[in-house]
């Protein structure tokens, strides 16, 4: 494969733009290399600016379940878009969408739109501290929920309790109310609501563990955590932005039937346009203003264009017979070559259509024993992979995305790569 093209492009992106990209994990440093810059996409397929064609598992980062240019959801946009880009006015589409998320998501009441993952979490997380007046929050190491100031902690290993900004810029004082849990270690949890009686408005967490690689819910916790939040009067909030709609139409809190207050959505419901979205019971959503004094806006929420995606996504995702079955039945099998052809040197975790290869011997429950993988390994599979066709997660701790275009012939070409990984 030739990447002069990527090489050159990235040269000069790197002169213009922080790295030469618009968010930090496209530039590939994990893995050792340059990025390859991405000219189209179509199903299962994402092609580079130098002509290679790669069997896509990134998916745009989850939000690309029925691959890229659905031809539906492309006709969708196209009607939106000659009916004018943005009003700044509210629209029928954005009741057709908060009307879609209800019926597939019974706990979303009300919802309101906003245009990132982001900036729903950061919004979910001030209706939470409204609407029981307390300023603490817990949230688990090795989560994300976007990059606003008081959820970029995942504090410093050992102490548990404090709770130092990740970034630089980030003041001390920002994320003094943001306290650190170890996901799936309920006595964790159990401490920082001892410790800080009454003043805890909300747990967030992501119900299915998806940015330290895949990380499933041990049996019980997240029931745990519905039980602590209730006794308390704490909120939960589940980060669904990777897991809603892709887990099942009612997502993770679907599947383990665990009903959150709050949920936060993205990717999957803007259909490859930014979109996010937060919601829950009517009487904490009352809050928002204009109902209510916890303020939030946005010029372009519920942008029209953008609308248009999500309700053509959705629809077919509801209207599609066996398509969750599809997702995960390719996702089992996948799982199942990689366990078969690396073995012991790799713990895969699945779930449906999302899944990660940990190169590591031990199981991988939590933060801990995650972040014991071999990165190295990693970096050495992925170059691997991408000379032979397979455009996997530039890091360890991402997922590989599986999407409904993915059939026969794409498996069997990433199961022989994988396989041929296997014999170096
Ligand atoms: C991607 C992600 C976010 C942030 O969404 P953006 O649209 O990137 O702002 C928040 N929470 C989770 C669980 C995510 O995976």
């Amino acid at each position: 494969m030739r990447f002069a093209k990527s090489e050159e492009l990235f040269e000069q992106s790197k002169r213009r733009i922080p790295g030469g990209v618009n968010s930090p994990v496209r530039a590939y440093q994990a893995v050792h290399r340059h990025p390859v810059f991405i000219d189209r996409a179509a199903g299962a397929y994402i092609c580079d600016a130098d002509g290679n064609s790669y069997v896509d598992y990134v998916c745009s980062w989850g939000p690309c379940i029925l691959g890229h240019a659905h031809p539906a959801v492309v006709a969708a946009v196209q009607e939106a878009c000659a009916r004018g880009l943005t009003y700044g006015a509210p629209t029928a589409g954005e009741l057709a969408l908060a009307e879609l998320i209800y019926e597939c998501m019974p706990s979303m009441e009300v919802s309101r739109l906003v245009s990132s993952g982001t900036e729903a979490v950061m919004s979910a997380v001030r209706a939470a501290r409204g609407f029981t007046g307390r300023d603490k929050i817990i949230k688990f190491r090795g989560c994300y929920h976007g990059h606003s100031d008081g959820l970029l902690v995942r504090a410093g290993s050992g102490a548990l309790t404090q709770s130092a900004p990740d970034s630089m810029g980030v003041p001390a004082d920002y994320t003094k109310h943001t306290l650190i849990a170890e996901y799936n270690h309920p006595e964790t949890v159990r401490e920082l609501f001892e410790k800080n009686p009454g003043e805890i408005a909300a747990v967030v967490v992501e119900p299915v563990a998806a940015n330290m690689g895949v990380v499933l819910p041990e049996p019980g916790f997240l029931e745990f955590l519905r039980g602590i939040t209730k006794d308390r009067g704490a909120l939960l909030i589940f980060d669904e932005v990777i897991t809603g709609f892709r887990l099942g139409l009612g997502g993770a809190q679907e599947l383990f039937g665990v009903k959150p207050d709050l949920t936060t959505l993205g990717k999957i419901i803007g259909g490859g346009m930014p979109v996010g979205a937060y919601g829950g019971r009517k009487e904490i959503m009352d809050l928002v203003a204009p109902v209510g004094p916890v303020y939030q806006a946005g010029t372009l929420s519920g942008n029209p264009v953008a609308t248009a995606a999500g309700i053509a996504t959705i629809k077919i995702l509801r209207d599609t017979p066996g398509l969750y079955e599809k997702l995960a039945a390719y996702g089992g099998r996948m799982a199942g070559c990689v366990r078969e052809s690396l073995g012991a040197s790799v713990c895969v975790n699945q779930i449906g259509s999302l899944l990660c290869v940990f190169f590591t011997g031990e199981r991988v429950t939590d933060y801990e024993s995650a972040t014991a993988s071999d990165v190295s390994a990693y970096a050495h599979y992925f170059n691997y992979m991408l000379e032979q066709g397979i455009y996997l997660a530039p890091s360890q701790y991402e997922a590989m995305f599986v999407s409904a275009a993915h059939g026969e012939e794409e498996f069997e070409k990433t199961c022989a790569a994988v396989k041929g990984f296997a014999q170096i």
